[in-house]
């Protein structure tokens, strides 16, 4: 029976990708289609990356697909030529990661979902083919020099805080659930304006433009292919790149630098910085904005509590975390929750 899992540990899987001397690209792509049979497609791309070596995390709903993964440099076009074999994947676009060490996965886990992208929109008249219009980059700078256009950002606090376009706004909320009605009563007095909404990849914005276009905006427009893809085409064509600041990527890198610009600062301090990480504190791994100095005088921990935790022996720091909550996601952590802990930078 073919091997559907992987089935080494996952510090084995990571000391083997550093062994590994061959090249990786980096790249994610995602494609609104109905699957009906998520199962078996899960089963049968597991198959065929598996063999081309590909690494990294793939989603599998009723929606769609979302993938970033890695794949040996040597194997990129015969992956591309079989994911466009698959009928709803036929052309689709991948977004090559620039400042790449291509060691950002070191296992390849396909899942099935019950969405790709959590919306937490359950009404079956929702449409996701009735998607707000691509802009490229192009068309991106043209139409954000008019003054009728309002551009969104639909990523995170913490994405939004390293990096965004110029004057695009923020949607205060933790979870794409939220921002999406969110955006929608921002925007209330705005349905005769454009609307640029952006994420990273695109597959945030596209759903979140035809969440729009359903709430009864008109002119709403979204970035075809992401920050990404827009850094990527303004380098080739030369453009006026309209993004300052980090892009920051859910992989082990947390960020590939777009301009030199920094824009964010240091969360201990407030000295400019937009280097992410997390506190070393095993009960707490709090992600936040750290520089080197900081890092120094608090050990890498995100405050003194947590410090003098982390310089206890381990069998103290045990005691500690029993009976609090495991296993935090960091990534969900907004600015609000991070506050009663960090200073007000
Ligand atoms: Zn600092
Ligand atoms: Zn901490």
């Amino acid at each position: 029976m073919a091997v559907l899992h992987n089935r080494v540990s996952q510090k084995e899987l990571k000391k083997l990708l550093y062994q590994e001397t061959e090249p990786r690209t980096t790249i994610s792509f995602y494609q609104y289609a109905k699957i009906e049979d998520t199962k078996s497609f899960r089963d049968e791309l597991y198959k065929n990356l598996n063999e081309l070596k590909v690494f990294g995390r793939i989603y599998i709903a009723y929606e769609g697909i979302n993938a970033q993964l890695s794949v040996p440099s040597a194997n990129f076009e015969t992956l591309k030529n079989y994911l466009w074999s698959v009928s709803f994947l036929k052309g689709v676009r991948f977004n090559v990661a620039i400042d790449d060490d291509g060691k950002s996965f070191w296992v390849l886990k396909i899942k099935v979902r019950h969405k790709i992208v959590a919306d937490g929109i359950n009404d079956p008249d929702f449409d996701m083919s009735k998607k707000g219009k691509y802009v490229d980059a192009v068309q991106f700078n043209s139409l954000t020099n008019d003054a009728d256009t309002i551009v969104v950002d639909m990523r995170n606090h913490y994405e939004y805080e390293v990096g965004h376009f110029e004057n695009a706004i923020e949607i205060p909320s933790d979870t794409f659930r939220e921002q999406l009605p969110m955006a929608v009563n921002m925007l209330q007095n705005e349905k005769d304006k454009n609307i640029i909404m952006y994420c990273t990849g695109g597959i945030r914005c596209e759903k979140a433009s035809a969440y729009m276009l359903y709430n009864g905006f008109k002119n709403v427009f979204h970035l075809e292919g992401g920050i990404i893809h827009y850094v990527n085409t303004a380098k080739e064509k030369n453009l006026s790149n309209k993004f300052k600041g980090k892009n920051f990527v859910f992989d082990d890198r947390l960020g590939e630098k777009i301009s030199d610009e920094v824009i964010s600062k240091c969360h201990q301090c407030g000295k400019l910085c937009d280097e992410h990480t997390n506190c070393a504190n095993d009960g707490c791994h709090l992600l936040f904005i750290q520089c080197e100095e900081c890092a120094k005088k608090y050990s890498d921990c995100c405050s003194e509590e947590c410090q003098s935790i982390y310089n206890m022996p381990e069998g103290e720091q045990k005691e500690i975390r029993k009976g609090k909550m495991n296993g935090i996601m960091i990534f969900n952590k907004s600015r609000h929750r991070l506050r009663p802990k960090l200073n007000n930078f």
